[in-house]
């Protein structure tokens, strides 16, 4: 097989392996189409994971079958699939506790461009393909279908983790393609007033489709502030993080109600500590809570998931800015997410000639 991979640190290319075997329970998949999410970006050019050599990357793909195990119930060659990021081991005790997303370990479930080979190879192998893969509704197509491997479980796992509820005023720091289905869950979840902070028009414009109320950018000085402008000084009820780094966990603190929560899905790619301000955190006893979490994945997560796009609640198409016909422009789309230009949110690679 052939794969686009992190050959070592801040170098990326195009290698050959060994086509992957199916176990007794997993899948093998061609891809269809695969999109590049910034954490590939922070995987390769700053170490975030640490070191690591000749990993075909991505974790973003929807694929179709071409080999299963002698134990796969519901899933035959030729089916169509959503393959979600994170591929836990279903059995194991982190799973049990409920946290399936660290079977395995902390992380752990996050094996794609991780621990084992990514999505961005001819061929992919899926542990678990009973419990990690869902079929593609045939309402939603191949590109779409990228979002629901990533973006849109994780930026509503923002929202589910800071439990906001109807009329909240919530805040989403970062609405790059992670931060603007932060948005969307947060309407889902019944969000009042929506503040969304970014800086580049492309994406206010997609915000305001998916039901922001007020823009802010952190370029035009202390973000904290200007939502407590916009509040009265009251501040929010919920802080969702999706962009930013380690010390944007100072102004979040600062912008939230006594009681309030933050739901922290930003990769914090680099630096040791994360910056919690003592006093605006009520010298401890201010009942801000702080969660940070990674997307849960598998089957019935994308197949609920997969309901919210084929019935119109989430319309991830207008996150795709870019589309790439064949296999090889992963090169061209993984260079786009690493230098971001201002009309990009995200791009799509369309695997026909595979
Ligand atoms: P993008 O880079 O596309 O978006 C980042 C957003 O943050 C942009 O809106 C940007 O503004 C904004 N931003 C940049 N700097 C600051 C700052 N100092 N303060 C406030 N906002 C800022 O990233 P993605 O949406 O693709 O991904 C977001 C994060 O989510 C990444 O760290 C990614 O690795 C992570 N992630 C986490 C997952 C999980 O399971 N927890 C899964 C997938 C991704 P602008 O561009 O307008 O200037
Ligand atoms: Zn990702």
């Amino acid at each position: 097989m052939r794969g686009f991979a992190m050959i070592k640190l801040n170098e990326v290319g195009f290698i050959e392996k060994p086509d992957p075997v199916a176990g007794h329970r997993d899948a093998i998949v061609k891809p269809l189409a695969v999109a590049p999410c910034t954490s590939d970006i922070h995987t390769v050019y700053e170490g975030a994971v640490g070191p690591r050599e000749n990993l075909i990357l991505g974790h973003e793909a929807c694929g179709q079958i071409v080999e299963v195990g002698d134990e796969v119930k519901d899933f035959k060659v030729g089916d169509k699939v959503l393959i979600p990021a994170i591929t836990p081991d279903w059995g194991d005790t982190f799973s049990q506790a409920g946290y399936s997303v660290h079977s395995g370990g902390m992380l752990g479930g996050w094996k794609f461009s991780n621990i084992k080979d990514g999505v961005f190879g001819t061929r992919i192998h899926v542990n678990e393909a009973d419990a990690n893969l869902a079929l593609l509704p045939p309402e939603i197509d191949i590109d779409v279908a990228c979002m629901l491997s990533d973006m849109i479980p994780t930026g509503l796992h923002a929202s589910e983790m800071s439990g906001v509820t109807f009329g909240d005023t919530v805040v989403v720091i970062g609405i790059g393609p992670v931060g603007l289905m932060c948005v969307r869950g947060a309407v889902l979840h019944g969000a009042g007033r929506l503040i969304a902070v970014g800086s580049r028009p492309k994406t206010v414009e997609v915000a305001r489709i998916f039901g922001a109320t007020d823009f802010i950018s952190y370029k035009d000085g202390d973000i904290a502030e200007q939502v407590l402008a916009l509040t009265n000084g009251v501040g929010a009820d919920k802080v969702l993080i999706a962009g930013g780094d380690n010390d944007t966990f100072e102004p979040a603190i600062k912008m939230l109600k006594p009681g309030g929560s933050i739901g922290n899905v930003n990769y914090l790619g680099s630096g040791e500590y994360v910056k919690i301000p003592r006093v605006e955190w009520g010298v401890g006893m201010g009942h801000k809570t702080i969660h940070g979490g990674l997307m849960p994945g598998g089957r019935l997560r994308m197949e609920k998931l997969g309901s919210l796009v084929v019935n119109g609640r989430i319309d991830p198409s207008l996150m795709i800015t870019h589309r790439f016909e064949g296999f090889d422009h992963i090169a061209e789309a993984v260079e786009l997410m690493h230098n971001k230009p201002a009309d990009l949110i995200k791009p799509v690679v369309i695997c026909s000639d595979i």
